[in-house]
């Protein structure tokens, strides 16, 4: 309301963007979020740690309020509208020369394959639909927010009552049941009616889109963003598939001896008996079922181990940290 929304910045098509984004006076800004710009953004973009639109204009205009005269401020999103808004905002900021990328980066990848030039932009577009994101260039830039292989799939938690919106890789997505948590884990392989009943009165904290962050995300990233890819996307690998198998989460790997080839776990879920048939699995062990036939619980040979309980057995192979201890049920 106090400013003149229509007075918007210099629209450009991906040609004249591309060219613009070579001169070395112009900063360019991600004006989407921190979730969206994670898995692929322009080279060289300013990424802001942000979960809305609004809340980046203050923290650009500060962060770019000495280059207000002469630099070229150029700025892109998904579809193009944000930056209607944006560029209508910094001219009246008082940004001199603010230019926006047209259609957004939905438009600018229909340009770059109709008139076959390069991609500045690098990965993955994130889009609103069941996909979560359309590949532009085969660049991974993202890992998995849990083990941290190069990754970008998003994914929403299974659990209902929690539903974050993360990266997760095809073997933790199988080590996991699609949660983003042992705790979201435990709560799948409740009963449902229990499940509802944990989930009454709670605002369901990361509804799908709103926020995507999490300390259980190890490997997270907003804010400044590499422009290095990690990986090239393996094009056959799309086909994405639930696996449910019958195990419960116990705990995870705290320790390895490399040499006597035994594994130190912490339960943190349930109980462990000699006897029991587990999986160790993680994404570079695999899958490695045993059945348990001697462990100390807390340096002391026991039969059985509870919650909090430091545990070491035999393994007839290398266990990494990464690695996640389940019950194998029936
Ligand atoms: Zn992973
Ligand atoms: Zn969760």
């Amino acid at each position: 309301e106090t400013f003149d929304v229509t007075n918007i910045g210099v629209h450009l098509k991906a040609k004249e963007f591309n060219q613009i984004l070579e001169d070395p006076n112009t900063i360019v800004v991600d004006f989407r979020n921190h979730y969206e710009s994670e898995i692929g953004h322009f080279k060289g973009a300013i990424t802001p740690d942000v979960e809305t639109f609004r809340e980046s204009l203050p923290i650009i205009n500060e962060q770019l309020k000495d280059f207000k005269e002469d630099k070229n401020l150029v700025m892109y999103c998904t579809g193009g509208i944000r930056c209607e808004k944006a560029s209508a905002y910094f001219k009246h900021q008082g940004f001199k020369n603010v230019f926006q990328l047209e259609g957004g980066i939905i438009n600018y990848a229909k340009q770059i394959k109709e008139e076959n030039i390069e991609s500045k932009f690098i990965g993955k577009n994130f889009v609103f639909d069941h996909r979560l994101g359309e590949r532009i260039t085969d660049d991974i830039v993202s890992q998995c927010h849990q083990c941290g292989k190069p990754c970008d799939n998003h994914t929403n938690c299974l659990n209902d009552g929690c539903h974050l919106l993360f990266i997760q890789c095809d073997d933790c997505k199988a080590a996991m049941e699609n949660c983003c948590s042992t705790e979201c884990l435990e709560i799948t392989h409740l009963p449902l009616a229990e499940q509802v009943k944990l989930r009454r009165g709670k605002q369901v904290g990361n509804k799908v889109f709103r926020k995507g962050k999490s300390e259980n995300l190890k490997f997270k990233h907003s804010g400044e963003l590499s422009d290095k890819p990690l990986a090239v996307a393996n094009k056959t690998n799309d086909i994405r598939q639930k696996i449910k198998v019958k195990k419960v989460l116990l705990g995870k790997a705290e320790h390895y001896y490399v040499k006597a080839q035994v594994g130190l776990f912490v339960i943190e879920n349930q109980e462990l008996n000699v006897g029991d048939k587990i999986l160790i699995s993680g994404p570079t062990t695999g899958n490695e079922e045993l059945v348990l036939e001697k462990m100390l619980v807390n340096g002391i040979e026991n039969s059985v181990a509870k919650i909090g309980d430091k545990i070491t057995f035999e393994v007839p192979f290398r266990v990494r940290l990464s690695d996640k201890l389940f019950k194998i049920i029936g």
